[in-house]
């Protein structure tokens, strides 16, 4: 990490003397052409000045040759010091573009780079996030397989106990890397965009989840909205998979026999898809971070649900933002908690 925040620090310094460089050529650059430009207007005027001596003879009046000397030597010296006076002030006006500039280049080589460190530093946490979690059911797999092997006397059972448990493990690691694939390929590929109906969408989504809330005996409503169809632009299948997430975590989140509805409506020229359940809610402390990736409110960690990874949120927010939306949360501990989807709608 120290190595790392030296590597920007160089990196800003690098970047900073780039343009400090260019900022002082171009600065040099005037410099000398206001320089010529000044210098020849000064010789200009010098010699006219001297040629109306000159040219007095013309009208019959005729010059002390000593005093008109002495007169060009003072016009001279005039504007040498004139001319010295111009190097001077423009030394000093580089000398202050190096100073403040090499400051302000620095500030603005940092500001630069700070969202690539920003995105280097999340990129970090998530592989080693991402590794940790890969490593854990590998670790107890390796364990369980290790005491059956020194266990001489086990029986079929007891292998197929460890055969079960193995499996349970290996659904994680499957339902891990998937999250991670699709996380991947939404930050790689273009979405097919198109102009989609929601309520199809949706529909596909409850086909998806059904399973899931029969298998807990909880009641899914969702009753389309026949009043109104929203039509917005997006990849079918990325958005079902956003209210997947959310069916999933809604069904994982609550009591068996609770309900679980379904509402759309529309908020100027925004489809809103509101996801509510009766589960066990969200403490205030946890709202902050819950689509934060792999972020699990502690009390998820020690429920019964054991598929749980921190990514559904994430990837539901990373899919919406993919479509111009977003995802919000109102939640109340032990009361239930409602994931609105907020999605442009197609004009
Ligand atoms: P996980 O795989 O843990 O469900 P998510 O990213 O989907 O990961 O959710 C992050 C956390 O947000 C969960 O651990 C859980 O604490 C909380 N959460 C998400 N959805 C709900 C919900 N419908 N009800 C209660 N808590 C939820």
């Amino acid at each position: 990490m120290i190595i790392k925040k030296q590597a920007f620090k160089s990196a800003s310094m690098r970047l900073a003397a780039t343009y400090l460089l260019v900022v002082m050529a171009v600065s040099l650059v005037f410099s000398v052409t206001l320089y010529r430009v000044l210098s020849h207007d000064l010789e200009q005027s010098f010699k006219r000045t001297v040629n109306v001596v000159d040219d007095m003879g013309i009208f019959g009046v005729r010059p002390d040759q000593r005093k008109r000397l002495a007169f060009e030597i003072e016009r001279r010296e005039e504007r040498d010091a004139s001319k010295r006076r111009i190097i001077d002030e423009l030394l000093f006006i580089n000398l202050g573009i190096l100073v403040f500039g090499g400051g302000l280049c620095y500030v603005l080589a940092r500001r630069t780079l700070r969202p690539i460190e920003e995105a280097h530093d999340s990129l970090q946490r998530f592989t080693s996030d991402a590794s940790h979690e890969l490593r854990t059911p590998l670790t107890t797999m390796r364990t369980e397989i290790e005491v059956a092997l020194m266990n001489n006397k086990m029986t079929l059972q007891g292998a197929r106990q460890l055969l079960a448990s193995n499996l349970e493990e290996v659904d994680r690691l499957t339902h891990l890397s998937e999250r991670l694939l699709l996380l991947a390929r939404l930050d790689e590929t273009e979405l097919p965009m198109q102009q989609v109906g929601l309520d199809s969408v949706l529909q596909s989504a409850v086909q998806t989840t059904q399973g899931r809330f029969d298998d807990k005996k909880q009641t899914l409503q969702y009753v389309p909205n026949i009043k109104q169809s929203f039509d917005v632009i997006a990849d079918r299948a990325s958005l079902a998979e956003l209210f997947v997430l959310l069916l999933d975590n809604a069904s994982k989140y609550s009591d068996k026999n609770t309900v679980i509805k379904i509402k759309t409506d529309k908020k100027g020229d925004a489809a809103m898809v509101h996801v509510i359940d009766q589960g066990s809610g969200i403490a205030a402390s946890d709202l902050p971070h819950i689509f934060d990736r792999f972020y699990r409110a502690d009390s998820s960690r020690t429920g019964g649900e054991p598929h749980g990874y921190g990514l559904g949120l994430p990837l539901a927010k990373k899919i919406a933002s993919l479509h111009g939306g977003d995802v919000a949360v109102t939640s109340k501990r032990a009361k239930g908690s409602t994931f609105t989807v907020t999605l442009p709608l197609a004009s």
